[in-house]
């Protein structure tokens, strides 16, 4: 069977969906975080691994290793969260051979990048455009009418992804501690962040970050607190979210600028868990980019990733005309 397999490994969440050569869904599976860089090699590739299984499972394959020849697919895209340098690429070319094979499935062809790129390819159709995605971690992608793309963003949660949910995250427990010590005023951020992790006071939050509870993908889900808080009118919390929004638009106006794509058209696209669901985050950065680039066209459609990452496979299909 000739089909495509699409795989949206972001740092939220792995989502798998297998599909027919003109892109109709056969199946879908869903996985957790598979970032390499933030829970390691083996949780990633189990991850993938558990969500492909269940898109082919829920589309009728039994992928298990029974002698029976395998699954065979057309085409295999791989979006990844982490694939940020060559050293990553081979890294994680190594994991999805070994996912694959671990599985038996095997692909005629095989397409490892970047989850933001993918998903900016996979939206835009090759058109020029700047994909900014804030959820567990962040980056922006660009591609200009020449073809040329180019990142801005994207470093990781040690020393980037600003203005994703784990940033946010991460400042609004450091507001806590800060206000605790006097250096910065009350926030409503201190009762909001100890009620949703069920702490008491600020000393336990600080244990809480050297706990085996501590992970990157719980102090991102922490923006959701802020974005209440926010809502409760905290001061604090605003301020974060513009500072939040001030990093995102600097990466688009980054890319934008390198590719020299000022004075041309190209669309915006706003994805990923944060972006999706922070309307004033996302207005803030509508703002700026329609003010300082007019020729900024809004695709305000709030398509997840795994779409783009689907359209990507079938771009592939289409130029290697790949039949049923
Ligand atoms: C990763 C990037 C990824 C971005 C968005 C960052 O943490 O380093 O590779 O594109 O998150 O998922």
């Amino acid at each position: 069977t000739f089909s495509l397999l699409a795989v949206d490994g972001g740092g939220t969440k792995c989502r798998a969906v297998v599909a027919d050569v003109r892109g109709g869904w056969l199946g879908e599976g869903r996985a957790g975080s598979s970032n390499y860089q933030s829970v390691g090699q083996d949780a990633a590739a189990r991850e993938v691994s558990l969500a492909v299984k269940a898109a082919l499972t829920d589309a009728g394959y039994a992928p298990e290793r029974d002698g029976s020849g395998g699954v065979k697919l057309g085409c295999a895209v791989f979006a990844l969260a982490g694939l940020d340098t060559e050293q990553d690429r081979t890294v994680l070319t190594a994991l999805v051979v070994e996912v694959l094979h671990g599985l038996d499935i095997q692909v005629d062809r095989l397409i490892i990048e970047n989850d933001g790129f993918a998903a900016l390819l996979g939206a835009t159709d090759g058109a020029p455009g700047v994909l900014v995605i804030a959820g567990t971690g962040s980056i922006v992608y660009g591609v200009n009418k020449e073809g040329m793309n180019c990142r801005a963003g994207g470093w990781g949660h040690l020393v980037g992804d600003e203005g994703s949910g784990y940033w946010i995250g991460k400042k609004a427990i450091t507001a806590v501690m800060k206000a605790e010590d006097g250096r910065g005023r009350p926030t409503r951020l201190t009762e909001r962040l100890l009620s949703h992790l069920g702490l008491n006071n600020a000393e336990e939050l600080y244990n809480w970050t050297f706990s085996p509870e501590y992970s990157v993908e719980r102090v991102a889900q922490l923006w959701e607190v802020v974005s209440q808080a926010l809502n409760d009118g905290d001061e604090a919390s605003r301020l974060l979210v513009e500072e939040a929004a001030d990093e995102l638009y600097q990466g688009a106006s980054a890319v934008i600028r390198n590719l020299s794509m000022e004075n041309e058209k190209f669309s915006v696209i706003l994805q990923g868990g944060v972006l999706q669901n922070a309307p004033y985050l996302r207005g803030l950065i509508c703002g700026r980019i329609r003010s300082d680039f007019p020729s900024a066209q809004w695709d305000s459609a709030k398509k997840e990733p795994i779409y783009g990452v689907i359209s990507m496979g079938l771009a592939h299909i289409r130029q290697i005309g790949l039949h049923e």
